[in-house]
């Protein structure tokens, strides 16, 4: 086992990461850049190192900082968390390279899934329902219009390196094809370095439903269940349950030991997420994310597995130890982002938080690194705060949530609670009755 760990990454998700380490009695090194500097992240971590400047290339971006870090610190492991390098498959070779253990997927594993065409084309050869669509990178203008009409409008024209939402576009019919397509190429060349794209089929009212898998070294794979991602604003994801409030139990299980074999099949080793959408009865696999997810605890809470725990075991290349039948689902769990935001513009809102209360009792969890005086800095994402709360059934969830997000208080800076508030009001959410595109509907309606 590792025993000491360099946390290259900020806010609850650092904290998340320390504490796992902490109830594992492993020492945790935080790293952090100038702005950072007073961060809960950085006190509680048993040592941290200043990795540059506040804009993120200079410091949670710096690969070369990083691994000095970790050099000086003595670590034997760097854990990525998620965002900045967690998906940066040239990363976690350096880490490799220099001889610490990098706390995720092979670097191979993570440039086959960080290619959203050759990872359609591998869940394919796995065995996973795809979305219809091209089946490989479309260059000219003619090829797209020829192959949009054999897909069907309205298509999705999506970038081969894609993620959060950019390089999207949605073309309604043939002409409307070229204005999408230089629109999402432009998108992709500027976020993605390549102006490489696809086509999909755009599906009308999906819901987003992605099944976390758990894998070692030695062959064992599990799946622990989904979450029901659907509530999004601009493809961002707003607030997460599990078990999705649409599917059987049969549904379920089908889908999770699909998902299971698929990353076996692959030789997939360390948390995982297989994001499908959901329409009818029908799974479509859109994407892997070979990474913690910001939404994991919601599955901790419903299965009592210590999701960093367990990454932190594989990777150091203990046997899972279980198989499928250990794992039981129990309850319902809902996660509300709390994002430090305007809540009309929803521009962020940095600055000083002067007032900061958690909620807590029972089945309600906070993962969040603000405190009384902290310092929300205006450099990196706007979440602040996860609320997760969990009880024996979805409408007691919601319940708890209710009473949670009425204790939450922070002040000083803007925030998105009261959305929070109103959305679990809804009667179409207390019936559980929503697709991708509801969220912003009913935005658009209050
Ligand atoms: P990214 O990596 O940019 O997050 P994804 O492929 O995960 O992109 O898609 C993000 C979101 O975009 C999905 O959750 C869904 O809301 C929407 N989306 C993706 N593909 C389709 C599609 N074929 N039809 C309709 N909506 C889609």
């Amino acid at each position: 086992m590792f025993r000491k760990i360099l946390i290259a990454n900020r806010g609850e998700i650092a904290l998340r990461i320390a504490r796992a380490c902490r109830d594992m009695g492993i020492a945790t090194v935080a790293v952090h850049s100038t702005a950072d500097a007073d961060s809960m992240h950085v006190r509680l971590a048993d040592e941290s190192v200043c990795i540059g400047p506040p804009a993120a290339r200079d410091s949670y971006l710096n690969r070369a900082a990083i691994l000095s870090a970790a050099t000086i610190a003595g670590a034997d492991a760097i854990h990525p968390g998620l965002g900045f390098l967690a998906e940066d498959a040239s990363f976690a070779s350096m880490v490799e390279e220099h001889g610490f253990g990098f706390i995720g997927p092979t670097p191979e594993h993570i440039a086959l899934m960080g290619d959203k065409i050759a990872a359609k084309r591998a869940a394919v050869a796995a065995g996973l329902p795809v979305v219809p669509g091209s089946d490989g990178p479309v260059y000219a203008d003619s090829e797209a219009r020829r192959l949009a009409s054999e897909i069907g409008y309205p298509v999705l024209i999506k970038a081969a390196g894609g993620g959060g939402g950019k390089g999207m576009q949605r073309a309604d019919g043939p002409n409307d094809l070229e204005r999408a397509l230089s629109v999402a190429r432009r998108e992709a060349a500027a976020n993605f370095g390549s102006d490489a794209v696809y086509l999909e089929r755009y599906l009308d009212r999906p819901r987003h439903i992605e099944v976390q898998i758990l894998a070692d070294h030695h062959g064992a794979a599990v799946h622990l269940g989904e979450r029901d991602c659907s509530l999004q604003r601009r493809f961002q994801k707003v607030l997460e349950e599990a078990p999705s409030p649409a599917l059987t139990a049969e549904e379920r299980e089908r889908i999770g030991s699909r998902a299971a074999e698929a990353v076996r099949a692959i030789g997939y080793r360390g948390v995982g997420t297989i994001e499908f959408l959901w329409t009818e009865g029908t799974f479509y696999f859109i994407e892997m994310n070979t990474r913690l997810q910001v939404e994991h605890p919601i599955t901790e809470m419903i299965t009592g597995i210590d999701l960093v725990r367990e990454q932190i075991r594989v990777a150091a290349g203990e046997p899972l130890g279980y198989g499928q039948e250990a794992v039981r689902f129990q309850g319902h769990a809902i996660e509300c982002r709390i994002n430090a935001e305007n809540p009309r513009t929803f521009a962020p809102s940095p600055g000083r938080v002067t007032q900061y209360h958690a909620p807590g009792g029972p089945g309600v969890r906070v993962d969040s690194a603000l405190y009384d005086g902290s310092f929300v800095p205006p450099y990196y994402d706007s979440l602040v705060a996860k609320l997760v709360v969990h009880a024996p059934n979805r409408e007691e969830c919601r319940m708890r949530l209710r009473r949670a997000l009425g204790e939450f208080v922070i002040g000083g800076i803007d925030t998105n609670l009261d959305l929070h508030r109103a959305l679990i009001e809804d009667g179409d959410f207390v019936a559980g009755r929503y697709d991708i595109h509801w969220l912003e509907r009913w935005m658009r309606s209050t």
